[in-house]
């Protein structure tokens, strides 16, 4: 598949960075993924993949696969976390793939991660390759790994995720930022749930201090939900952990019926602490730059943090194939293109997080009143500049 003949080495094999060794495969790069874990693996649950990213999943030959596991959904069903009322209703599905050529997916993490794991070629996988220093000799870069292998390449990606390695090498030790918010995250057998007779949409529940999030994915068999809430600190060690479904109960006491049932359907819950980062002035430093949650990791209230991970990928192979011999041009066009679109991102995701967990009153009324008018959220209005965007026909100026 190579016809650059330039070498390009992805450090993480998750969704971005095996999104991006396909883009850059399908340009004519000589790519190789070198990912810390012995196998491929995503935590068990769910993500929304809106049009901005299927338009690139579909272009790298996954439309079959996305269609076969993924579930479309009718529309995101904004609700009141008490009686269930309806806050705003914004449509998916047809309408949605009329106005942006693309569908929106619900798809379970490990559906997606194989899928792009079957795409790209085994034999450029390196499993057990975890990066544990680099060095820029401005004509390639060398990346080592524990355990004394090496690899060459003429440009590296880092692709590893919110405690990014590379970012460190880059740009020097800096920890991610505690959010103040917890997720638990559970998969429920939808026959477990077919009294609460659930429509295909993405369920988002707005209340005091906390959301909840729930929809179908795993060709409707599974049930996927987030529970987010707010709490001051994190004090275990490790950022996720088993849950406790009594805790997670507890904290949503009071709030409807069908949010209850569903959290107290599953079998077991995970813990996860989030963090997200500032957004960074620059990305990359010579043949080095960075995607995905390595320089932008969000709070998930806009479900873009895989999407933009995958558009990254796209624009990265866009600027590269365009460049010529100047890569390190080429990587600084990519985070100038790149870099605007997710700060946006970075904090509308952070301002819904004080939006979506408002306390009942004055200006809780004011945001539902807001969502009223049907604008707001994930309204086609208001999601156009997200979803239309083309991250794969950007025009560098290498010409
Ligand atoms: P990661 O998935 O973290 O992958 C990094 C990879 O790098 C891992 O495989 C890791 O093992 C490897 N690695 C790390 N260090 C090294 C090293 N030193 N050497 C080699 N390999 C290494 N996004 C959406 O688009 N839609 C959603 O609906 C959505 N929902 C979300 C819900 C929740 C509760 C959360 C927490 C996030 C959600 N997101 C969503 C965000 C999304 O999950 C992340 O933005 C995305 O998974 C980041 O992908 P990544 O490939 O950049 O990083």
């Amino acid at each position: 598949m190579s016809s650059t003949g330039v070498s390009v080495g992805v450090v993480g094999g998750g969704i971005g960075g095996l999104s991006a060794a396909l883009s850059l495969l399908h340009a004519g790069f000589d790519v190789h993924v070198f990912e810390q874990a012995s196998q491929l693996g995503e935590v068990g649950a769910g993500v929304q993949v809106s049009p901005n990213a299927s338009r690139i999943l579909h272009r790298l030959g996954l439309a079959e696969e996305l269609a076969r596991t993924g579930v479309k959904p009718l529309a995101w069903h904004q609700r009141r976390w008490d009686d269930g009322r309806t806050l705003l209703r914004s449509p998916l599905a047809e309408p949605l793939e009329a106005t942006f050529g693309f569908p929106h997916y619900q798809i379970h993490r490990a559906d997606l991660l194989s899928a792009l794991a079957r795409a790209v070629p085994a034999e450029r996988v390196h499993l057990g390759h975890r990066l544990t220093g680099l060095l820029d000799h401005g004509d390639r870069v060398e990346a080592r790994f524990a355990g004394g292998a090496r690899a060459e390449v003429d440009v590296l990606v880092g692709a590893d995720g919110i405690h990014s390695r590379v970012r460190r090498e880059l740009f020097g030790p800096e920890n991610p930022h505690f959010t103040g918010c917890i997720a638990y995250r559970g998969l429920v057998p939808a026959d477990r749930l077919a009294d609460l007779e659930l429509e295909v949409t993405a369920q988002v529940w707005l209340g005091p201090g906390r959301h909840f999030v729930h929809y179908l994915v795993r060709d409707r068999q599974l049930v996927n939900f987030v529970a987010i809430l707010e709490q001051d600190t994190w004090t275990r060690e490790s950022w996720t952990d088993q849950g406790d479904i009594a805790d997670a109960l507890a904290a949503y006491d009071g709030w409807h019926p069908q949010v209850r049932t569903i959290l107290g359907a599953v079998d077991e819950t995970f813990i996860w602490a989030l963090h997200d980062r500032t957004p960074m002035q620059r990305w990359s430093a010579g043949r080095v730059t960075l995607l995905g949650d390595a320089c932008h990791a969000m709070l998930p209230m806009m479900a873009q943090g895989a999407a933009q991970a995958i558009e990254d990928g796209a624009t990265l192979a866009a600027c590269l194939a365009d460049a010529g011999c100047n890569i390190p041009e080429a990587l600084h066009h990519y985070e100038r293109l790149r870099s605007p679109r997710t700060a946006r991102l970075q904090g509308m995701s952070a301002a819904n997080k004080t939006r979506f967990h408002l306390p009942d009153g004055p200006l809780q009324r004011e945001r539902d009143a807001q969502m009223a008018t049907a604008t707001t959220d994930w309204s086609f209005e208001s999601v156009a500049w997200i979803y239309e965007h083309d991250a794969a026909t950007v025009n560098p100026v290498y010409r």
